[in-house]
Parts: C-alpha cells; structure tokens; sequence
C-alpha cells in the first residue's frame, strides 16, 4: 500500500514546552488549558459549527517530538516499572508504526482573532506545537463504556506525595501567579504525578528537577514522603 499524505489542520499551543512532566494521558491535570490555531486553510468557523453543543472532544495528532525514532513490536510501560514487555498495540506508547496520538479534551469554546481561529481545550497531553491531524466530538453513548476493563492500566497514574511549596516558591507564585490562570493548582497537579522516570521513583532521591510550565522553569525535590517545589522562575531569569 502507498503512504498516505496528511495535512495538519492545526498546532497546538500548549503550556507544555517539553516532553518531562507532561502527564501520560489527557484529564490527569484538568488545569492544562491550550489552544488549538487552525492553519489558514481551516480557519474557517463553518468548520466548528455546532462545536458548542459537546462538552470534549477527541484531538487525533502526530507525535511529532518522536516520529523519526523508529518503533518496536513490543514496549516496556512505564506503570509497569519499565520492566515488562508489552505488544506496542496494546500500549498507548508515542513509539509506534504511525506516530499518530489520540486524546479527549474539554471543549472551552471558540475565537476569531483577527484572521486567526482559535479553539480553547482544557485537560491537555500534548506537547507545545503538536500537529492536529483531525477533531471529532466526544459522544458518550458510543464512547462510554460503562463496563470496559483495562488490564494494566486499570487505574488512573499518580502518588501519593503530598505538595509542600517552599517560602521562595510562596513568594514567586504570589509575584507570578497573577499572570497564569490557576499556577498553583497546575503545579501541584503536575507534579502529584510524579514525573520521574519508572527507575528513578524511589523515596531517597536527592536529585533537584526542573520542568517548563509555560514561559517558567519550576525546580523541585523529593523530600521524605513529599514532593518540595523550590522555585518558580521565567525560563530567561
Ligand atoms: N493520549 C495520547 C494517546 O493515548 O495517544 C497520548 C498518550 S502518550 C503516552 C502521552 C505522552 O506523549 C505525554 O506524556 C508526552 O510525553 C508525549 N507527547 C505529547 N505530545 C507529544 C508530541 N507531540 N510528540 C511526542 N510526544 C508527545
């Protein structure tokens, strides 16, 4: 069979800028708000006629980050510690035959700005920049299934660390958190998912991490039984 072309209808801008910390499915941190800018072909409003009338809809993307790193037949999720070998199709993986991602989001609703269409979601996965290959609307009656099993990834990832900001954290965010909706809370749902690598989540953990939230760099640590967050900075200070 000859490749297929496909267009980008759009790019995601997210708070997102690198891969580290961005949770492993959509709706584990509801305050991970983007926008969607369609490109000049399909800013076109007729295209999201009626969008309003669903509460989420299903983002079809490229992995864009990791399309040219090749795939196997097989992936060692990290929920199951990195150790165990799984078919690549029974994975959600990036690492696959067509980098091709699929994630249900929070309609927040539409704008024209200028000659820009921009479509607002909420509950993100995505990588800043990500191409959007299609949108669909979430319909429960068919996408809701009341009984499904999910072997492995029966339950929703996460830890139980608590959250502790340090003073100096408590002084940038109040500096800070005027300029970005809700930066508490989306910290502290970020990092409650601990996004250390499966081989590094252990308690006795000395080493400092740095993620990007938007524009800002955020350092934190494990400390005993809790997560510390360190400071909170624009990326350029
Ligand atoms: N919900 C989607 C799915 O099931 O197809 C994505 C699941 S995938 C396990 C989620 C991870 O993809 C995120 O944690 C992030 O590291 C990665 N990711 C997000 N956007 C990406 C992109 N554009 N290119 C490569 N990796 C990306």
């Amino acid at each position: 069979m000859l490749p297929m072309q496909i267009t980008p209808i759009a790019y995601i801008n997210s708070p997102y800028k690198q891969k580290f910390a961005i949770p492993r499915q959509p709706n584990l941190v509801r305050e991970a708000r983007g926008e969607i800018i369609f490109t000049k072909d399909f800013a076109d409003p007729n295209c999201l006629r009626g969008i309003e009338q669903f509460s989420h809809l299903w983002l079809i993307f490229v992995f864009h980050e990791t399309a040219d790193k090749g795939w196997s037949p097989t992936v060692q999720p990290p929920r199951l510690g990195g150790r165990e070998s799984i078919g690549v199709f029974a994975t959600r993986s990036t690492f696959r035959p067509n980098p091709i991602g699929l994630s249900v989001v929070e309609n927040l609703g539409w704008e024209q700005k200028g000659s820009s269409l921009i479509l607002k979601v909420g509950g993100l996965d995505l990588l800043d920049g990500t191409p959007l290959i299609d949108i669909k609307p979430y319909v429960p009656y068919a996408d809701l299934i009341a009984n499904a099993k999910a072997g492995f990834a029966e339950l929703a990832p996460g830890s139980d660390y608590e959250l502790i900001f340090s003073n100096k954290a408590e002084q940038d965010l109040g500096e800070l958190g005027t300029q970005y909706p809700d930066l508490k809370a989306f910290i502290t749902s970020v990092l409650k998912q601990d996004p250390r690598p499966a081989w590094r989540k252990k308690d006795n953990d000395e080493k400092r991490y740095g993620m990007s939230l938007y524009d800002l760099n955020i350092k934190w640590r494990i400390e005993q039984k809790s997560i510390l967050v360190l400071s909170i900075c624009k990326e350029s200070s």
